[in-house]
């Protein structure tokens, strides 16, 4: 928000103050465009909403023979336990939680990596990331203010925006330049040769802090055979149900794909008039300790056929009309862009087709 802001709905925003906690907290400003800044509070006036803060579905429960969903199962901060009766269940629990949900609810064929069938934890694609710091003597970038939002952004190398003769990969992705609030437990960038702990990094932290940006590159991943969503066969959470699997790795796609475009941003860094450079490239195998994107798809993917999608082009389960799919698990592949804008668009478009299609006419909104 660069100015005060009333919403169609009537709700004020403020101007945002830069002060640089957006990306990762909820905005005490009411700045930033999130539901219980823009939505909730006209929401809560309703009689007809009721909002169950605390409360976690365990399950999708379905009518007994098995034709509909009947309500979904849920525990209250109590731990006790109660059955949600309704027409529609919509299901937007965020990828993992809502294949998981899938799973565990026993709606759909869950994905076999060795035979290719089934359908839900298919098509699990995550981003391949790098970058290339700048560090500067002199100039202050003060990566600890701004919004998450504000930066530049090259598209020239995603997509088929560019010529991919002999390259060997599909795909692309973005390159930018953008603040990400510089949280200080967690960004704490310093040059090569600096060891990772100890009084000379603290020193490197020190000197480098409020005096480097980066330049990255978030690039697609397409989906693979191999790369799928199920239940742990060893995990369980407080309630003794199996947590959620992530089988994952880069494919050679992803890797041919960062090999390529992370020399680009490297170029453009090298641009920037700073002391020096790090690159920071995707090597080996898949670990999940270093931060790369927050952007998950897949699992419980839209597609033309109920034999190779969860949901049809509504969002609408093949399996129980009244179940309803949102967010980034509908994507069958994943763009070298960020998901929400796209998350929210479907969750228009699907509900769109719930009030003009399916409330008139409940049932199967595509035949099979
Ligand atoms: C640090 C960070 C930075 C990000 N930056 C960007 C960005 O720059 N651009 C971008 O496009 N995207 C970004 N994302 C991704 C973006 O936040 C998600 O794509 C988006 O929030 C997904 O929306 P969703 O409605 O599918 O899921 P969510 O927003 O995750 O909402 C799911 C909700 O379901 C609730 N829930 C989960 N399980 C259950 C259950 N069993 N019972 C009841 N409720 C449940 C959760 O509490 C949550 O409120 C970022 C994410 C993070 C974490």
């Amino acid at each position: 928000m660069s100015r005060a802001y009333v919403n169609p709905l009537g709700l004020q925003l403020a101007p945002c103050t830069y002060c640089g906690f957006c990306e990762k907290h909820g905005c005490g400003n009411y700045s930033k465009s999130s539901p219980q800044t823009t939505i909730i509070p006209v929401l809560m006036q309703r009689p007809n909403f009721a909002l169950r803060t605390n409360s976690e579905v365990l399950s999708i429960d379905k009518a007994p023979d098995g034709s509909r969903a009947s309500g979904v199962t849920y525990i209250d901060a109590n731990g006790d336990s109660f059955f949600q009766p309704a027409e529609v269940v919509v299901l937007c629990a965020y990828p993992l939680e809502n294949t998981r949900l899938l799973l565990l609810s026993q709606i759909g064929e869950p994905y076999d990596p060795q035979s290719g069938e089934g359908v839900v934890g298919k098509n699990y694609c995550y981003q391949v990331m790098s970058s290339a710091t700048v560090f500067y003597d002199e100039e202050f970038t003060n990566g600890f203010v701004g919004a998450g939002a504000l930066g530049m952004v090259i598209d020239d190398y995603n997509g088929d925006n560019f010529d991919h003769s002999g390259l060997g990969f599909i795909g692309g992705g973005y390159i930018a330049c953008h603040t990400t609030n510089a949280r200080p437990i967690e960004s704490h960038p310093v040059p090569d040769n600096v060891p990772s702990w100890g009084s000379r990094w603290k020193k490197a932290v020190r000197e480098n802090f409020l005096k480097t940006t980066s330049v990255g590159v978030h690039g697609s991943s397409m989906a693979h055979r191999s790369n799928y969503l199920d239940l742990d066969p060893t995990y369980t959470d407080a309630h003794g149900r199996p947590l959620l699997r992530m089988t994952y790795d880069f494919t050679l796609n992803d890797r041919r794909l960062t090999q390529h475009l992370t020399p680009v941003a490297e170029q453009i860094a090298n641009g920037m008039g700073g002391r020096e450079v790090k690159v920071n490239i995707r090597r080996g195998s898949y670990d999940s300790v270093p931060y790369q994107t927050t952007h998950n798809t897949g699992g419980t993917i839209m597609g033309a056929d109920p034999k190779s999608s969860v949901v049809n082009r509504y969002c609408q389960s093949w399996d129980l009309p009244n179940l309803f799919v949102a967010g980034a698990g509908l994507f069958p592949q994943n763009a070298g862009y960020n998901p929400t804008g796209t998350v929210g668009a479907l969750a228009y478009w699907s509900v769109d087709a719930i009030i003009n299609q399916y409330l008139r006419q409940p049932g199967p909104l595509v035949q099979p």
